[in-house]
């Protein structure tokens, strides 16, 4: 370690704190990343938890990638899928193509494990970062000089205490580096859980597949694959290998009606049945039955930080949103951009540049979350209401 640094210490080695991290240690900081997780690319991909399978990666988390290490977001980016538009798929199998912009623009299907995992390689090359797995942080107490942070290891059998100069909590969506910040300020706060819950099903890469899609996938990989049925919807986002992962989603009440395994073959077979063709009823009932549900939450907050410069909550910890706009990692990168940037405005004054951070970022965040919220509606049912209809016909005359 090298000597007279400060030392800061990120919570969670997830996306954004992976990233954090890397922006800190260029900051010219120790810093000690940590997760209570085991090192995930140790664990065999079958005993991962719910989570999608695959993101949507824009330029809004692609400038914040660059921001902090150019030739870094080179190699994370090389497996990335290009989506240039949303393709809507009615019930009858007719196609409407929605392309994002007039000019290619598009966003990006990346494996999540994929990009974690090369995050955390990433994370392994820089000297300034120690990554330390299994410990979760349990309480943190903060003073005018040091912080203190304490982590239980081993299923909570060992504990220790570590001192640093201050916290980034990059812990996700139930954030115990927010609580304990909670406890300390006046934080206005809000968590809601919305009527949905949503479930991963998948379909197969096809071999035998003649088309002009490369002989790997059943559908178009440049779009993201909408089944729009205004309650409910089915999206789809192509992988490396051909596959797509889909996610449905769809409120409770409907997905914890269904009383037997014909129930569900029947919702299937009416509502998705071009799609259920390639997943395989079979699949997709397993998956009804049998698969994890998520639920989905909006998290707000404000202030994110403890002034002294002693603690600043990013990514999910201080603005987790429903994923309808693809933007819940894409935002957590940003926040990562904007800190650094205002660091360096700042000439590494912690306290000022965090006060600047709560002060320019809150309206931001709160745009984003009500955005994402509202594209739920879009999405499942916008994208093929009449109006929505007629405004395209206008458009294209
Ligand atoms: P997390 O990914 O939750 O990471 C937090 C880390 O902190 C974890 O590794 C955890 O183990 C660790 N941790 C937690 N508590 C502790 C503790 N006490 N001590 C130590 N470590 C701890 N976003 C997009 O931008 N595009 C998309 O297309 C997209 N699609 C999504 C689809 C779905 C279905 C869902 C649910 C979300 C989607 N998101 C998307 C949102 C995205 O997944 C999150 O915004 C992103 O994962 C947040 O990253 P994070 O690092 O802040 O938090």
């Amino acid at each position: 370690m090298v000597k007279g640094k400060e030392e800061v210490a990120v919570i969670g080695a997830g996306l954004v704190g992976c990233l954090a991290a890397i922006g800190l240690s260029k900051k010219g900081y120790n810093v000690s990343l940590f997760d209570y997780r085991s090192d995930p690319r140790l664990v065999p991909k079958c005993d991962r938890n719910l989570r999608s399978i695959n993101l949507a990666i824009s330029a809004r988390g692609i400038t914040a990638l660059q921001y902090v290490d150019y030739e870094m977001s080179q190699r994370l980016l090389s497996d990335i899928i290009p989506i240039c538009g949303r393709m809507v798929h009615d019930l009858k199998g007719n196609l409407d193509s929605q392309l994002y912009g007039l000019f290619g623009e598009s966003i990006n299907s990346i494996d999540r494990d994929i990009l974690n995992n090369k995050l955390l390689d990433e994370v392994d090359g820089v000297d300034e970062i120690k990554l330390y797995f299994g410990y979760k942080l349990t309480n943190l107490r903060f003073s005018d000089v040091k912080q203190t942070a304490v982590f239980t290891m081993d299923g909570g059998k060992l504990q220790k205490s570590l001192e640093f100069d201050f916290i980034v909590g990059c812990d996700g969506a139930y954030s115990k580096t927010r609580y304990e910040l909670q406890r300390e300020i006046r934080m206005d706060f809000s968590q809601e859980y919305i009527d949905c819950c949503y479930l991963e099903l998948s379909i197969p890469a096809t071999k035998d597949f003649v088309s002009r899609f490369n002989g790997h996938f059943a559908i178009s990989p440049d779009y993201l694959h909408i089944w729009p049925r205004h309650n409910y919807m089915l999206m789809g986002l192509p992988n490396k290998d051909g596959s797509f992962t889909c996610t449905f989603f769809g409120p409770w009440s409907l997905v914890e009606s269904f009383k037997s395994t014909d129930e569900i073959k029947n919702f299937l077979c009416h509502n998705f049945p071009d799609v259920i063709d390639l997943i395989g009823l079979e699949n997709a009932v397993y998956a009804f039955e049998h698969k994890d549900r998520g639920a989905l939450m909006c998290v707000q907050c404000s202030p994110q930080h403890l002034d002294g410069g002693r603690c600043i909550i990013l990514g999910d910890a201080s603005h987790s949103m429903v994923p309808f706009y693809g933007q819940g990692m894409n935002c957590g990168f940003e926040d990562v951009r904007v800190l650094m940037q205002l660091l360096d405005k700042n000439n590494l004054d912690r306290n000022a540049a965090f006060q600047e951070y709560t002060s320019s970022r809150q309206k931001d965040l709160l745009a984003i979350v009500q955005l994402a919220k509202s594209n739920y509606k879009d999405m499942s049912h916008g994208v093929i209401s009449k109006l929505h209809l007629f405004k395209r016909k206008l458009d294209r005359i």
